[in-house]
């Protein structure tokens, strides 16, 4: 039978599996010899067990954790269940990966009536004893008795109210025993300790399938069948006068990345009352002043665990009368600014490889440096100073709760939550708001940590500030009501609050940032390409790393105001020669447009994608814009509006529209291939090197190709003849439809490349049309009938299992097709992994993606998790 019970010095941090991330941390630190608090951890194997045996605890469990409750109290010196001597435990969950805040705790487990009296006397504080038993009441009945919280807190407020006493502190021992007892008659307490430590270990493990745990996962991509493991600790105690405490802190400063020890220290606190940021933190530097020795060895303790686990930490501690206690260990969480930072300075101070560095930084988290940050010459108006929790600018409008701030988003609307303080509950709100306002809470409190983790723009402790979610109204120091749907900017970088949209500056990049960036091009093998067509968007694209266009979509040249009637004229044309005319002009505008482009992407390949989209689009549909059309291009509005009526398709998307329209309208094609060859040739006349790559869209089988080939041809060759040049291109095709990935052995001979375009792969795999799935796709995530969204995050299942048969047959048959991406999938960092897997040569996305694609491309070949 396996090992079901663990104590403290008999595991590693190795065993993070079995013994979930807190407890493997507990014995590692137990293992350097740190002062921890012993005790004991429950596998993660038995929560599973205990799942399995449908919510029941295994047999002999009870005796196998009794067994290691004796070691605890002989190393403690007291005994669990002694009113003479009492040992009382703290229960908590502790999965392999980390889920802060998700899983309930339990502290001050093993105290009763006789139990309470006795902590009372061999404390010699009857506050103290009675204060921690109506604590762990309230817990117990929440956590293990499923009792409404607010029922306790209530009653708590009426016995104030009864005896004119406002605050926690105003509560004398007798008090609080009063209060024991009423709670005592408000739920079916066990007085029995064992009985207690049965009934938290079982509720620990059903608390892996809470609403808020499962939501956790979902967003984190962690596996539901882990399982938690349950991890009971002596307790020591931060509240026993003002020698006690309790901090929590971080190795380096988890917002900048600064190398200096960073934290928050509450005085005569519980460690809860920090994390929850019900009082404002003092900063770790007033625990210096007060209790020097207490500070050194918090001091090199920190260094140690940061040396020892080669990562920022994110510790907990607590003091005891002037007594030194470590609590918790982890990696911390920590701003995209601060990872990279982290990360590049450790491999300088010899702590960490490039490689290990560049696995340190999650892909999201590189937005930071891309991020707008709120312009500081623009500030006016700072109606609120807090803590920058979490940096970068937002504006939106001002919402009260997680619910209005999920309704107002599915609106449109982009919001700030602002709140008293988070809890775990808000995190589908936090979710979707674009900045995060708190009214309480230090730099750790929960608000804090997931918006920094989130990379959400987000202000915590803002004690000026009086939130009134009733009135939809937040008052600040001053006076200036913040009302609901108001807009607001906040600047998570300073703090500052203000009032109306303030302009913000485009993030910036740094060093660090930089050679970051550059050991990722040196450890990755799929190249990144922009899909842009501006030559604005491709020197953007250049700057940030692209190797070449991916995707230039010819359609949108074609979109601006002065060009739209020409090419709505060309549409429109009733004759061969009138539509000639038209596609002459266009042409002059394509081919200063591309040659813009190969000048900017000088020595780089750029791929121009044939005409696309349906050409209903292009024309207008109200019967102004058909007037006003009518006036300029000279034609009847009757006439216009029969030809628009005559395109119009009941589904376009699946209509008349790539390919297809060279094959219709073979003369808009040659238009387009003699704009690139020719603008190409140009831009090779003034010293560039153009590399242009055409592209056929769309394509369902190989005769399609041929025929474009063949127009192709024909134009290259006219052209050079008469020009006397000749200009390197190529020619590929998309693959977005299902049946040229079938037959993509037969494409393979006619193309130098094939580039997926995995938008309209998805759709059409699907039968989701691309345009309309918003509607349901929400619906579906949350009943859970897909995963993912499929348009955000490739589905390899089956999109995927197309994409690798098209590549593995084409390549049989054809050597050295190069295989390129273009969807919007070519930004995503998990479909990212899966197109290295898959041997392409290119990912392309949009320019301020390219540097999380760079990261996450080498992330994906360097082969090992980067949450790790
Ligand atoms: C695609 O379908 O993936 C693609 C890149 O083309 P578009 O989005 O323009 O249809
Ligand atoms: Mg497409």
């Amino acid at each position: 039978m396996a090992k079901r019970v663990y104590l403290f010095n008999e595991g590693s941090k190795e065993d993070r599996d079995l013994l979930g991330g807190k407890g493997a941390n507990l014995c590692e630190m137990t293992r350097l010899g740190l002062p921890v608090p012993f005790g004991f951890i429950i596998t993660t194997d038995t929560c599973r067990e205990f799942f399995e045996a449908g919510n029941k605890l295994p047999s002999l469990l009870e005796q196998e954790y009794r067994v290691a409750l004796d070691l605890v109290e002989k190393k403690m010196g007291a005994r669990f269940g002694d009113p003479g001597n009492p040992l009382l435990f703290s229960v908590r969950s502790g999965a392999p990966v980390s889920m802060p805040g998700m899983m309930n705790t339990i502290l001050n487990l093993g105290l009763n009536d006789e139990i309470a009296a006795g902590l009372a006397e061999k404390t010699n504080n009857a506050r103290f004893a009675y204060d921690s038993y109506r604590r762990f009441i309230q817990m117990f009945a929440d956590v293990v008795l499923d009792v409404d919280a607010t029922r306790l807190e209530k009653e708590l407020e009426r016995y104030k109210a009864e005896h004119g006493k406002t605050q926690d502190v105003d509560m004398s021992a007798d008090d609080w025993r009063e209060i024991v007892l009423r709670f005592k008659s408000l739920v079916d307490f066990p007085e029995d300790p064992f009985e207690q430590l049965k009934l938290a270990v079982q509720a620990v493990f059903l608390s892996w399938h809470t609403p808020r745990a499962i939501f956790y996962r979902e967003m984190n991509n962690i596996s539901d069948s882990q399982g938690t493991a349950v991890n009971v600790q002596a307790m020591v105690y931060g509240n026993f006068g003002d020698d006690s405490g309790s901090g929590v802190a971080f190795t380096r400063n988890p917002s900048t990345g600064d190398r200096h020890f960073f934290g928050e220290f509450l005085f005569n606190a519980a460690g809860e009352d920090v994390v929850a940021g019900i009082r404002t933190p003092l900063p770790i530097e007033a625990l210096r002043e007060k209790l020097p020795r207490v500070y050194d060895e918090l001091y090199s303790t920190q260094a140690l665990l940061e040396k020892h686990y080669r990562d920022m930490q994110d510790i907990e501690f607590t003091v005891q009368e002037g007594r030194f206690y470590m609590l918790q260990t982890r990696s911390g969480k920590r701003t995209g600014r601060a990872s990279v930072k982290i990360a590049v300075e450790m491999v300088r101070e010899g702590l960490i490889n490039e490689r290990e560095a560049l696995m340190r930084v999650s892909p999201e988290h590189v937005e930071a440096f891309l991020h707008p940050m709120v312009d500081p010459a623009a500030k006016t108006d700072i109606v609120a100073q807090g803590l920058p929790a979490s940096p970068g600018g937002a504006s939106g409008q001002i919402v009260f709760s997680a619910e209005e701030a999920q309704e107002q988003s599915a609106l449109g609307a982009v919001v700030i939550l602002v709140r008293r303080e988070t809890t775990p509950e808000d995190i589908h709100g936090m979710k979707v708001a674009a900045g995060i306002l708190t009214e309480l809470g230090g730099m750790t409190s929960h608000a804090a940590v997931v918006a920094r983790g989130m990379g959400v723009c987000a202000i915590t402790g803002c004690t000026g500030l009086s939130v009134d979610p009733e009135r939809g109204v937040a008052t600040t120091q001053d006076g200036v009501e913040l009302r609901r749907g108001e807009t607001i900017t906040l600047d998570g970088s300073s703090g500052e609050v203000m009032l109306g949209d303030i302009a913000k500056t485009e993030a910036s990049s740094s060093e660090d940032f930089q050679t970051l960036l550059s050991w990722a091009d040196k450890f990755r093998r799929l190249k990144v390409r922009a899909n842009a067509e501006t030559p604005q968007d491709a020197a953007k694209a250049r700057e940030l790393g692209a190797e070449g266009i991916g995707l230039c979509r010819t359609e949108h040249m074609f979109f601006d105001s002065g060009r739209i009637d020409v090419m709505r004229a060309m549409i429109l044309a009733q004759t061969r020669e009138e539509r000639q005319q038209h596609l002459d002009a266009l042409q002059v505008f394509q081919h200063a447009d591309l040659l813009e482009l190969f000048k900017v992407m000088d020595g780089l390949p750029v791929t121009v994608r044939l005409l696309d989209p349906p050409l209903h689009e292009f024309l207008p549909h109200t019967p102004e814009d058909i007037e006003s059309l009518a006036a300029r291009i000279g034609k009847s509005p009757a006439r216009i509006r029969e030809l628009t009526e005559g395109l119009a398709e009941v589904n376009p998307m699946l209509g008349f529209r790539g390919c297809r329209l060279s094959v219709v309208y073979p003369e808009i094609t040659a238009m387009q291939v003699t704009a690139i060859i020719s603008a190409a040739a140009d831009a090779a006349d003034a010293g560039f090197r153009p590399f242009p790559e055409i592209m056929i869209p769309l394509v369902v089988n190989v005769r399609e190709i041929r025929l474009v080939a063949d127009i192709i041809d024909k134009c290259v060759r006219e052209l050079t003849q008469a020009r006397n040049i000749s200009v390197p291109y190529r020619v590929g095709t998309m693959m977005e439809t299902p049946r040229a990935t079938l037959g993509a052995s037969r494409l393979a001979p006619e193309v130098e490349f094939m580039s997926f375009g995995t938008n309209d792969l998805t759709q059409m795999t699907y039968g989701f049309s691309r345009d309309d799935a918003a509607r349901f796709i929400p619906k579906y995530l949350g009943e859970k009938l897909i995963d993912v969204d499929p348009f955000v995050s490739l589905d390899k299942r089956a999109v995927g299992r197309l994409m690798e048969m098209a590549v593995r047959e084409s390549r049989e048959v054809k050597k050295g097709i190069k295989y390129g991406i273009c969807g919007e999938h070519g930004g995503d960092p998990r479909s990212i992994r899966f197109f290295h897997d898959l041997g392409l040569d290119y990912v392309s996305c949009s320019p301020f993606r390219i540097p999380i694609a760079r990261i996450a491309a080498a992330q994906a070949n360097v082969g090992f998790d980067a949450t790790d």
